[in-house]
């Protein structure tokens, strides 16, 4: 399973990460739709310089609610559309529809998808940490092979996972099941739609597809490299000509809110 090479998807090498957001990008228009187009990755630079892999949930009011789970894997972010979210319920097995590989910038995206566009609605970042495979060292031939097992550290879930392949629908994507296991973290009746806040912004997707942007134009900065390494020297602190509404309480001060709202 695991160490089925031979099911390896082909072009694995740096240089493929590019095509692997080919459908990505064939899907949205990026002079119409904030979402990121994504950038290449300078060689080396991920998993993190600690090994950590980046996973995060964000909650999608599109057509229809759903919960995107993404999974940092060899350069860009493996997802699944989880239409009822992610669960501590161990009892609960979760459809989960793999969809195409999102870029990591796409990690802090917080916004309204216009109308029109794919996948148009508002989107929070409902979850984020890290995860690691759990009995491989090689995830994408896990996924690939279509069972992976993975712990989470995050703000809202935690425990090990399971996302195993089960079946295609009708137009071909791939069908998988995700399931949390009965570890220390599970909890019985543990429903994702009671925790609704962002835990990048404190909002709702209601409160940001009122208000896209948690600054207004004239204070928010355009998303420079040079913003981005002030906010880094910073140590993360918040740009000072960035300012959150009173109601957002718990907004993290990670400054990064501008650039992805936009
Ligand atoms: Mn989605």
């Amino acid at each position: 399973m695991a160490d089925d090479r031979a099911r390896r998807p082909a072009g694995r090498s740096r240089g493929a990460r590019g095509r692997k957001l080919d459908e990505y990008r064939d899907k949205r228009d990026f002079d119409r739709t904030t979402e990121p187009a994504g950038t290449p990755a300078p060689a080396g630079e991920s998993p993190g310089a600690e090994g950590a892999r980046r996973f995060v949930v964000q909650r999608h009011r599109a057509r229809r609610l759903h919960y995107d789970l993404r999974l940092e894997v060899d350069g860009t972010l493996a997802s699944w559309a989880v239409p009822k979210g992610p669960t501590l319920d161990p009892k609960v097995r979760s459809l989960a529809v793999h969809v195409e590989d999102h870029p990591i910038e796409y990690a802090d995206f917080e916004g309204v998808i216009p109308e029109g566009e794919y996948g148009g609605g508002d989107v929070i970042v409902w979850d984020r940490g890290t995860w690691s495979p759990s009995d491989t060292d090689d995830p994408a031939a896990a996924i690939a092979a279509g069972e992976l097992h993975f712990d989470v550290t995050s703000e809202k879930l935690a425990g090990r996972f399971v996302l195993v392949r089960t079946d295609r629908d009708r137009s071909q994507r791939e069908q998988w099941l995700l399931l949390h296991k009965n570890d220390d973290h599970a909890r019985p009746g543990w429903d994702p739609e009671d925790h609704p806040r962002s835990v990048k912004s404190g909002r709702t997707n209601d409160e940001v597809a009122a208000a896209p942007t948690p600054c207004g134009a004239a204070t928010c900065p355009p998303p420079t490299r040079r913003l981005r390494s002030v906010l880094q020297r910073d140590g993360g602190t918040r740009h000072p000509t960035t300012s959150w509404p009173p109601s957002t309480r718990s907004a993290r001060a990670d400054g990064g809110s501008c650039r992805a709202g936009r």
